[in-house]
């Protein structure tokens, strides 16, 4: 290759590498939450799912969120399976009296500072389910949430900005 054809290919990777590295991938993060800065040291955002007693339709969205299309793992939000690596809980359903011991434990096993996100109208609200057998409540009624996620069941689209205003990213 003749060194003006070896500078034109230079060039031309050099150009690539910066239309991959300045390229915005996605719109800016929501704003911030109050309590947000307490847990988004590293841009990333571990959370413990607890389905308090909830019908399963709110996790197939979360699995959506997560999953390749809304990929909320792009912005630093990923779900763990204990507690002691969480941030937070993400919390789905309306809580159970069988549930609400179990999701007071869980919060009490997560390092502070943390946060717990309410996801879906049955986790914000108590939904319809509110005067039901067996039913605490809605989150509200065992632990504190730091945020709210409506909708029954909420779009990924919405859990995702959820999640950003707290990974940062
Ligand atoms: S908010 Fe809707 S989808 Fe989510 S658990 Fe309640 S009934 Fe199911």
């Amino acid at each position: 290759m003749s060194e003006p054809d070896r500078s034109l290919a230079r060039r031309g990777r050099v150009s690539v590498l910066r239309g991959l590295v300045g390229r915005r991938v996605a719109e800016a993060a929501p704003a911030a939450p109050p309590r947000a800065d307490a847990v988004r040291r590293y841009g990333t955002l571990q959370l413990r799912h607890v389905d308090a007693g909830s019908c399963n339709g709110c996790e197939v969205e979360i699995a959506q969120a997560l999953g390749p299309v809304y990929d909320a793992g792009r912005y630093g939000a990923r779900l763990v399976a204990s507690p002691r690596h969480a941030d937070g809980l993400l919390v789905t359903g309306v809580v159970s009296a069988n549930m609400a011991g179990p999701l007071r434990r869980t919060l009490e096993a997560v390092p502070r500072p943390a946060i717990v996100i309410a996801c879906g109208d049955c986790a914000v609200s108590g939904g319809g389910l509110t005067d039901g057998v067996g039913v605490v409540g809605a989150v509200d009624a065992v632990v504190e949430p730091d945020e709210r996620i409506p909708g029954c069941p909420p779009h990924p689209d919405a859990i995702v900005a959820a999640l950003r205003r707290y990974s940062g990213r």
